[in-house]
């Protein structure tokens, strides 16, 4: 089997250019009948890697996936695509089950999705064999290892597949295997001659930023917006936190839903359904939601609190944009977050205590960190990585530096003459002089520093105290009531005449700006734009009610909104659209044309381009004599034909003769060599007097421009 089969089947079925990298690569080897490991970020693009030997070559690609919601709608999305595909699961009665068995037997499906029990089942095995199976593709591969984070006792049965099928190829894929885990899946598979294909964890779609958790209400409504109608998470960590939230967005005009463990499961899948159909686009969720979830057009994800750690916080993250276009992300980071997860963990001490408490500091170490932030995550992930991205907040909106030394001198001298005995809120009142109770109680309204500071807000302090921490100038004591202490690097501060350099605190208050710039509105042309997207979410919606499927299996927002760019009104054009392969354009085309064209009539006054030609176009094609179309369009009759010369001159099939004959042309062209250039139609009508019409004109410079051009092209 060729790559170029391969190719050709991408377009057809999926409507998909070119191949992801390392795609080409992994299919190349499953032709190969090589078996391979694949590592791939969620939204990567795992599922082609399969999907697409699955239908170039002859039998049935097994898929084996445990979870079964998703089965579903992966087979959804590829029948959508005209591929034939199935699932086997509990979930089906033996009726159902024995149709799909009988197709899989006779050859009829081209993925068949099983759950690894039905796949061990003793039922099951004699099928297996009689069937041909040309790919076993394990999904979730991690699944397997008991150092995985996700181990399922049923995958590890599934060693026998290598024993009985050893000439068919194996493909184990999954978004998480650290060493341990990938040595452990190669070997318990038995993988033979594999290879392992490790794909950039990168999502750079995804834009990151973190922010102060102050007034996160007010930020978050700011947030979002403009983006009312698109879906996005917030993640929070209580279950009541959740609930008060939503609640406060509905009262704001927000709709939004809650989502946590202790909902019933009844409640909890309607929820789950409303935000996959686009019905509900906000879910306030611990992170109990979003597992069993693969919907495509999460266009952003909020952190209300810090998550535990780096894996948390990617893993969530990543539920945003797996479609490939733009998504955005804010995490919202406060100290008190911070010692609200130190104290969980500790009080549930068990062995891995410790790591936990790591990575949550690593967690805290990312959250302030002042570097570009995608390069700390991936190298996090041991992906070397020494560039700026340019889509986080330090890299879009650089921290400004100034000589913080007198500031440190304050808060360090405070913290000495304070004794290292009060915590971070404390120490900032005393250095702002607060008449709070308990300073006066304990004397230190006495000390030199009380007061020392007022020149500052709270949250500057705040600001200000997080960095002499992060630099390593003072440390919080977790062991002891969290009091702030001295270091060692504090000495050289107060004695030494170390100077520090800190960040402003005017950066986060620029970013909030650029932010609030960034959600100004845009231009004539982006709202245009922005309109017509709405107006196809809005058929693809409908047409996924009808259909009962989600909105993104029909197109993904990715697509809609090449769509709204391009605006395609024919099928050759609408068959350019990534994400467009032939059954979709059977499907759906017409309905999504026939809204473009309707949305360019409307707004033809604002669009001075191509688009408004098309219709033109489009009626002319349909018969409609100039005359009708001007009156269809409530255009002049001057504008019709000036569409019409225009699309001549393009190389479409506009017949001349009914306005101007060849001898006309030659006779006005003939006259172009006494004038001067650029023509204009004045002196063309006076020269002759008369004789031709402006429009008649029009059209011999449309000709002749058009011949010139043609000439040039094909010498
Ligand atoms: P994963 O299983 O790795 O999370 P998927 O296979 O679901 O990712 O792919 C994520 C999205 O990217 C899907 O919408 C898919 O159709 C799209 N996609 C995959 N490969 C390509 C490609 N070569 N070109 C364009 N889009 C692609
Ligand atoms: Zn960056």
């Amino acid at each position: 089997m060729h790559l170029d089969n391969a190719k050709t089947a991408l377009k057809k079925y999926f409507g998909y250019e070119t191949f992801r990298p390392m795609q080409g690569e992994i299919i190349q080897s499953v032709y190969d009948r090589k078996d391979a490991l694949v590592l791939m970020p969620t939204g990567g693009g795992k599922s082609i890697c399969y999907q697409i030997p699955a239908i170039t070559m002859p039998g049935t690609c097994v898929v084996i996936s445990p979870l079964i919601s998703l089965m579903k709608d992966q087979v959804e999305s590829l029948k959508a695509n005209g591929i034939k595909a199935a699932f086997l699961n509990s979930s089906q009665d033996t009726a159902e089950q024995q149709a799909i068995e009988d197709d899989f037997f006779h050859g009829n499906i081209q993925l068949l999705y099983v759950s690894p029990e039905k796949l061990v089942n003793s039922s099951f095995q004699p099928l297996l064999q009689k069937a041909k199976v040309n790919l076993f593709a394990i999904d979730e591969a991690h699944c397997i290892s008991a150092w995985g984070h996700d181990f399922r006792p049923e995958y590890s049965q599934l060693k026998f597949i290598k024993r009985d099928f050893p000439h068919v190829p194996i493909i184990a894929l999954t978004a998480t295997a650290d060493k341990l885990t990938r040595k452990d899946i190669i070997e318990q598979l038995g993988l033979a001659t594999s290879q392992t294909f490790i794909a950039s964890f990168d999502r750079p779609n995804i834009s990151l930023e973190v922010r102060p958790g102050q007034k996160r209400l007010e930020q978050i409504l700011a947030f979002i917006g403009r983006k009312k109608d698109q879906s996005g998470i917030i993640y929070c960590l209580s279950r009541k936190s959740t609930e008060n939230l939503a609640e406060k967005l509905n009262a704001r005009g927000i709709k939004a839903g809650f989502y946590h463990a202790g909902l019933s499961a009844a409640e909890r899948s309607h929820i789950q359904e409303a935000f996959i159909n686009d019905q509900i686009p906000v879910i306030a969720a611990t992170i109990a939601f979003g597992m069993g979830i693969d919907k495509s057009n999460v266009r952003w994800i909020i952190h209300y609190n810090l998550p535990k750690n780096m894996e948390s916080y990617y893993q969530e993250i990543g539920r945003a944009g797996r479609d490939g276009t733009t998504a955005e992300t804010l995490l919202f980071y406060s100290y008190g977050d911070v010692m609200i997860l130190r104290e969980i963990l500790e009080k549930n001490q068990s062995e891995n205590t410790e790591i936990q408490l790591a990575k949550l500091e690593r967690m805290q170490q990312y959250a302030e960190s002042l570097a570009c932030r995608r390069r700390i995550l991936l190298n996090y992930f041991s992906e070397d990585s020494n560039e700026r991205c340019g889509n986080c907040d330090n890299c879009l909106n650089p921290p400004t530096y100034f000589d913080g030394t007198i500031i440190a001198q304050k808060a360090l001298s405070a913290v000495y003459r304070l004794r290292e005995s009060v915590g971070l809120r404390f120490l900032i009142d005393v250095l702002r002089g607060s008449g709070r109770k308990e300073i006066f109680e304990r004397g230190f309204q006495n000390i030199k520093t009380y007061g020392a500071g007022r020149e500052y807000s709270f949250l500057d302090w705040q600001h200000y105290l997080l960095q002499l921490i992060n630099l390593g100038y003072l440390e919080i004591a977790y062991d002891q009531k969290s009091v702030v202490k001295m270091t060692p690097a504090s000495q050289r501060v107060l004695f030494k005449g170390e100077r520090i350099q800190l960040v402003q605190q005017t950066t986060v208050k620029a970013r909030q700006e650029a932010a609030k710039a960034k959600s100004k509105p845009v231009t004539k042309r982006q709202r245009v734009r922005d309109d017509l997207f709405e107006v196809l979410r809005q058929l693809r919606k409908q047409l996924a009610q009808q259909r009962g499927v989600p909105p993104y299996i029909i197109f993904s927002d990715a697509t809609l909104e090449e769509m709204a760019a391009r605006r395609p009104m024919q099928d050759a054009e609408m068959q350019q659209i990534s994400g467009v392969g032939e059954r979709k354009l059977q499907l759906y085309g017409d309905a999504f044309m026939e809204a473009i064209r309707g949305f360019v009539t409307q707004h033809a006054t604002t669009m001075r381009d191509g688009a408004t030609l098309q219709v033109t176009l489009q009626l002319y094609q349909q018969g409609l004599s100039v005359e009708e179309m001007a009156t269809k369009r409530e255009l002049t009759t001057r504008t019709i034909y000036n569409h019409l010369a225009q699309l001549y001159e393009n190389g479409e099939a506009i017949k001349l003769d009914p306005i101007i004959s060849s001898t006309q042309i030659k006779e006005i062209v003939g006259t172009l060599k006494y004038l001067e250039q650029p023509y204009k139609l004045k002196d063309i009508y006076e020269r002759f007097d008369g004789l031709f019409s402006y429009t008649q004109i029009h059209f011999a410079l449309a000709h002749h421009r058009k011949v010139q051009k043609d000439g040039i092209g094909a010498s």
